[in-house]
């Protein structure tokens, strides 16, 4: 088929002069008749490979979206654009959804959006039986991973729509771009034939930043002060954490709201509502938040604890600079966080396979916030996808990190956890090493160790550093029974035995004053 009446009607209807990136291909592929998964970073325009589509072909396209907030603000702006769409979720009622049924049982709609559990009724699926179809596009594929913090287990029973309407063209959309969970989706969705179109993930105006946590609060303030009056998320781990966060900020003059799922439906609507219409509002938030949120100008994006993996953080930060204007990714972690997440993988009742899984998801993150080298190339090479040379447009390219020889060090720490018997925690190992001299020491008898007070030559800061670069390298693994004791590893052996080598990153002293002109 030819390109130009997608081409006119992107003019026409849409206002736009031309497709961008892999639209087009996008577009006629499934104007055609054939099925797609489209693999898209947020804000790269996916909607458009759909609605384009559906415009082209005779009948209605039907939009599959978990998100019910999102579809009527989506509806409403094609309306505006003279598109004929309507949508059908659970907040309509029984008239206006009946008025809504007839218009596509006549054929007068272009484009219905609906929640999947809304398709999968008996009635909507004899509804559309007897209705014209253009496509089914599948939003937000990822919820049918089961692997994801998305997930639905309603999207697993989607091939129903391949099963009844084997000849109605699929696209399936998401924003995910992890290979294991590209895959899932191909599969679950009945895909496997569907042709994939990749995008580059990489979001060029996002400037990745991570700093060690010393003292977080500060640390966030410090971080904020490059903000002021513009919009962003703070990530936080936990509700009661989001709470206070919020009530910190907004103790501070700022303009901070929280959101979890624990709030009230009330509330959480008003906050997504104020987020999104009112400028320069510091959303605090669990992961709870942002799904689908379609906020152009979000400027900035912190996670004040670690991710749960690289996915998400990827996801997470993608919100941020939707407009292509300059927008800042910043994550501060500590080896509590380390500590933490893994101790939370271990004692899960997930089976060992899950476990695997997340174990190598979390290192893959650490293997990120520990690395010396070009933040976007750590990122996106854990996405398949190869960036040619450092980005000038990260923390690491823009300050290269000192690296220091840490070998003895980490002999130091590695023997210190074995002599004590591998149960104690970094606070109590570091008193060791540094020749502290208090209560539980004696009780232990830990001043009669051969590496009591060898580790003078360094601050306690610098240890804690040492530490957390040994558990996230796995040279050291945190016992799942006793609370935040440290363990050898197999591969601690080749370190104490002198085999191997360890370099380490050297965390920026937290007292001097960043440059932060060139920030924005
Ligand atoms: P996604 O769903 O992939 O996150 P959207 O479909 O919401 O992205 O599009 C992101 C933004 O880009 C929207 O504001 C949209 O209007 C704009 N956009 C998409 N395609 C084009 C295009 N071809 N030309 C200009 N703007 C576009
Ligand atoms: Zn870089």
């Amino acid at each position: 088929m030819s390109s130009r009446p997608a081409h006119d009607l992107l003019n026409r209807v849409f206002g736009y002069d031309d497709f961008r990136g892999p639209q087009q291909a996008i577009v006629e592929h499934v104007a055609a008749g054939n099925d797609a998964l489209v693999l898209m970073p947020t804000g790269g325009g996916k909607s458009l490979c759909y609605q384009v589509p559906s415009l082209l072909r005779d009948g209605t396209g039907i939009v599959i979206s978990p998100l019910i907030a999102l579809m009527q603000d989506q509806v409403e702006a094609l309306r505006q654009l003279g598109v004929r769409a309507e949508y059908l979720n659970s907040t309509l009622d029984g008239e206006t959804a009946a008025r809504v049924e007839r218009e596509l049982l006549s054929g007068e709609l272009e484009l219905l959006y609906v929640a999947p559990e809304r398709l999968l009724t008996g009635r909507f699926l004899s509804l559309l039986a007897r209705s014209r179809i253009a496509l089914f596009a599948i939003d937000e594929a990822h919820c049918v991973s089961q692997w994801g913090h998305d997930f639905r287990p309603e999207y697993r029973q989607l091939t129903v729509l391949h099963e009844r309407w084997p000849q109605v063209p699929r696209i399936a959309l998401t924003a995910t771009a992890d290979p294991p969970t590209q895959r899932e989706i191909a599969e679950r969705l009945d895909l496997t034939g569907a042709q994939h179109f990749v995008s580059s993930f990489d979001r060029p105006n996002i400037r990745y930043t991570v700093v060690q946590k010393d003292n977080a609060k500060r640390q966030l303030l410090d971080f904020l002060r490059g903000h002021r009056d513009e919009a962003g998320i703070v990530y936080c781990m936990s509700r009661r954490k989001v709470e206070e966060t919020a009530e910190f900020l907004c103790a501070q003059g700022m303009n901070a709201l929280p959101y979890h799922a624990g709030l009230p439906a009330e509330v959480r609507a008003e906050n997504q509502r104020r987020f999104l219409r009112e400028d320069g509002i510091i959303m605090c938030a669990t992961i709870a938040f942002g799904m689908g949120i379609d906020k152009p100008d979000v400027r900035f994006v912190a996670h004040t604890d670690l991710p749960k993996s690289m996915e998400g953080y990827y996801q997470e930060t993608g919100r941020a600079g939707r407009d292509g204007e300059a927008a800042n990714a910043w994550l501060c972690y500590g080896l509590g966080d380390v500590v933490l997440l893994k101790q939370m993988i271990e004692q899960s009742e997930a089976g060992e396979e899950r476990k695997n899984l997340e174990r190598a998801k979390l290192d893959h993150l650490l293997g990120y916030c520990e690395s010396m080298q070009c933040r976007r190339q750590v990122l996106l090479a854990g996405f398949g996808e190869t960036y040619p040379k450092p980005c000038g447009n990260c923390d690491n390219c823009l300050q290269p990190p000192d690296a220091w020889d840490a070998t003895i060090a980490a002999q130091k720490a590695l023997s210190c956890v074995y002599r004590s018997g591998q149960r104690f925690g970094v606070g109590h190992l570091i008193d060791i090493l540094r020749g502290g001299d208090n209560e539980k020491i004696r009780q232990f008898g830990h001043n009669q160790l051969s590496t009591y007070g060898i580790g003078n030559d360094l601050d306690a800061r610098t240890w804690r550093s040492v530490f957390r670069q040994l558990v996230a390298a796995s040279l050291l693994e945190v016992d799942s029974e006793a609370y935040g004791g440290l363990r050898l590893t197999d591969a601690s052996r080749d370190v104490l035995t002198g085999r191997r080598k360890v370099m380490m990153r050297r965390d920026q002293a937290p007292s001097r004053e960043r440059d932060r002109s060139g920030q924005r």
